[in-house]
């Protein structure tokens, strides 16, 4: 059971500022060129804030860098090791993240604990405060209803903010999220039967203007019934540049690579850097032999395992419906593209 309370409109960047002082604040901005990005905010005064349009790209590189250095190692001349750890992490309050994106947070929570727990993303996720906007619009490319992971979210979230108009319905999801109600209560008042009613009508509104039909529940069926021509495998290989940008925006792509950069002859650091399933190198072994050599047998791999085996594995698929993958694509190979052709 959430609890519910009323924040009034004005009275946000006094919170967000209030939040400041305590916790590095990132939230949707819009920057010089009109793009809008999860950006570290300095001043709320000072910084043009977007809670109107979906940020370009999901909070996965705060939690999950394009590139980090997992730790660095020296070497003495007795062949000894020593590594240290890279183990920073800043208390970081995430605002305005869609349902989409909250719900992809949940999966690299499951993925970085899967066998082994991955502590440089923990370190990082257990400094979090995540703070949800329900949809009340849907963007052009969106389909959360049909992958169960918005537009409002039922759980998951520390915060959840649902716009009112005039004020936000605030639900506290979990014992962080109380804490911040606790520790600013002057901000809040108790939501009365009108604001969840509004809430309600606000979210039937929401269900009812998306602009894709997307068939999700019928993909995973079709893909466990068994296997899809090639022919669509093929066309869609055809269409795909290798630019990885697919994997780069989506909010649940987490393959990565590792490398050890020399900095001395006795000295250097590993980094881990984001890889995608498409990428021709993604599965190419030490001599050259790649099991999984042609474009087409990529693509069939980022499908399938966003569509069939996470569905398998974890009871639903890993495609959170944000709808970037369809925006980026220059050749058309987005998941809408795909799963209308599987389910033709
Ligand atoms: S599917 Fe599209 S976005 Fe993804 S790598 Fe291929 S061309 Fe790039
Ligand atoms: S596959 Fe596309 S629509 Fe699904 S979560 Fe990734 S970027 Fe979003």
């Amino acid at each position: 059971m959430t609890n519910r309370y009323i924040l009034k409109k004005d009275h946000l960047p006094s919170l967000l500022r209030r939040l400041m002082k305590e916790y590095r604040l990132v939230a949707p901005v819009k920057n010089e060129h009109g793009d809008t990005m999860f950006s570290v905010i300095d001043s709320i005064d000072r910084t043009s804030l977007d809670l109107d349009s979906q940020p370009q790209g999901s909070i996965k590189p705060f939690l999950f860098p394009q590139q980090e250095v997992l730790f660095d190692y020296q070497c003495d001349n007795t062949a000894h090791y020593e590594f240290n750890p890279n183990s920073s992490a800043e208390a970081t309050v995430f605002f305005g993240i869609r349902s989409c994106d909250l719900s992809a947070v949940l999966y690299m929570d499951v993925i970085f604990s899967k066998k082994n727990r991955d502590s440089s993303y923990f370190q990082k996720r257990n400094e979090t405060v995540l703070i949800a906007l329900a949809c009340n619009e849907p963007f052009n490319n969106c389909f959360c209803n049909a992958t169960k992971s918005g537009p409002f979210l039922e759980y998951g979230f520390d915060l959840q903010f649902t716009d009112l108009e005039d004020r936000y319905l605030v639900e506290s999801g979990r014992a962080k999220g109380e804490e911040i109600i606790a520790r600013f209560l002057p901000f809040f008042t108790p939501a009365g039967e009108k604001d969840a009613k509004g809430q309600y009508q606000a979210f039937l509104e929401a269900r009812s203007h998306f602009k894709q039909q997307v068939h999700v529940d019928q993909v995973i069926k079709r893909l466990k019934s068994g296997p899809i021509a090639d022919e669509i495998w093929a066309e869609l290989s055809l269409r795909c540049q290798d630019c990885g940008g697919c994997a780069y925006v989506c909010p649940t792509c987490t393959c990565f690579t590792i490398t050890d950069l020399e900095i001395t002859p006795s000295s250097g650091k590993r980094i881990r850097s984001w890889d995608a399933c498409t990428f021709a190198g993604f599965t190419r072994m030490a001599g050259g032999h790649n099991p999984v050599d042609s474009r087409s047998q990529a693509i069939k791999q980022r499908f399938l395992h966003k569509l069939l085996y996470d569905a398998q594995d974890h009871g639903r698929p890993s495609c959170v419906g944000c709808g970037r993958c369809v925006g980026i694509c220059f050749g058309g190979v987005d998941i809408i593209r795909f799963i209308a052709m599987a389910c033709d």
